[in-house]
């Protein structure tokens, strides 16, 4: 395979343009840009089947910016809109995501109308909710979750205490699952390399499931990955075009499952909010955006294709 790959600008409907690089490129400022074939296609795909379009995205990273603490975390204004655009343009919209559904439901303030079709597989789809129906699923968390709850907490203690810089380390309790998180403390690199072995430890000790991601380690009690919730989705929906937004190590497997789907002669699109964080995700794009805003673009784009397919205005 070469190591070069042909790109096309797709930003603020500049005439697209075709480049090479050696590396997977940077999108513009606030914007996205197709990196393949597929990405080139996706969008024309959604828009001659916008009925046969399963669109899932990731939260963190993807629709709401990463921030220090995670409980501070809110999608996009401009994300959300462009979802409320989509709520009735896609045959399914899905958020997929590492947090509790009660969490991502507050996130993307549903309380407000306007997403009313959304479907919400949290904890990497052992949570559900969907919108149309109101139905919510949550199963009851073992209590070997709260056993590494208190002795992560407890090590957290016991880390500030010897080395200062991991002050700031947090520990976030979910519905079956607890996660470390460094990216608050004072010394991130300190508090990473000390405490992130000493959850993964935890994790193996006490039988849990280890999930990794951005400066978080997460432990939890079931085994579910994004690919397993979006390989869900697919069959129940059976979709002519599948797309899948993401930007963590999280969400690769989701990713492989699309170009699984890709290579077998579907339509669809790895999206990835890009984050210098996290290159290899980058690597596997389709679609690039740049951050959380690059991907809300995106979905105005993706609204904006199919609403004109649908009025016949076309491009
Ligand atoms: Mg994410």
């Amino acid at each position: 395979m070469p190591d070069t790959r042909t790109v096309t600008m797709c930003d603020d409907g500049e005439v697209p343009a075709t480049a090479t690089s050696p590396e997977p490129p940077a999108p513009p400022t606030g914007g996205w840009i197709a990196t393949s074939s597929a990405g080139r296609a996706v969008l024309d795909a959604a828009a001659a089947d916008p009925d046969g379009t399963l669109l899932a995205m990731d939260l963190d990273g993807t629709l709401a910016p990463i921030v220090e603490d995670p409980d501070d975390a809110e999608v996009l204004p401009q994300a959300r809109a462009a979802l409320e655009l989509l709520n009735n343009r896609v045959a399914t919209l899905a958020v997929i995501t590492g947090r509790p559904v009660r969490r991502a439901r507050q996130m993307l303030d549903l309380d407000r109308p306007g997403l009313d079709r959304i479907v919400i597989l949290g904890q990497y789809g052992v949570e559900s909710y969907d919108a149309a129906t109101g139905r919510m699923h949550i199963p009851e968390a073992p209590p070997v979750v709260e056993q590494a709850r208190r002795r992560l907490e407890h090590a957290v203690v016991v880390a500030a205490s010897s080395d200062p810089g991991t002050v700031g380390t947090m520990v976030e309790v979910k519905e079956g699952a607890v996660a470390l998180h460094t990216r608050r403390a004072a010394d991130r690199e300190l508090a990473w390399s000390v405490l992130a072995p000493t959850a993964r430890r935890l994790g193996r000790e006490l039988g849990l499931f280890i999930e990794e991601g951005r400066e978080v380690v997460e432990l939890t009690a079931w085994h579910t990955t994004k690919a397993d919730a979006l390989t869900g989705l697919v069959e129940r929906t059976r979709p002519s075009t599948v797309l899948m937004c993401g930007d963590d190590l999280g969400d690769l497997p989701a990713l492989d499952v699309v170009a699984g789907l890709i290579e077998k002669g579907g339509h669809g699109a790895r999206v990835v909010s890009w984050s210098a964080e996290q290159p290899t995700v980058a690597g596997r794009a389709d679609v690039l955006c740049d951050a959380p805003p690059g991907v809300a673009r995106f979905l105005e784009e993706l609204a904006r294709r199919i609403g004109a397919e649908h009025l016949g205005i076309g491009e």
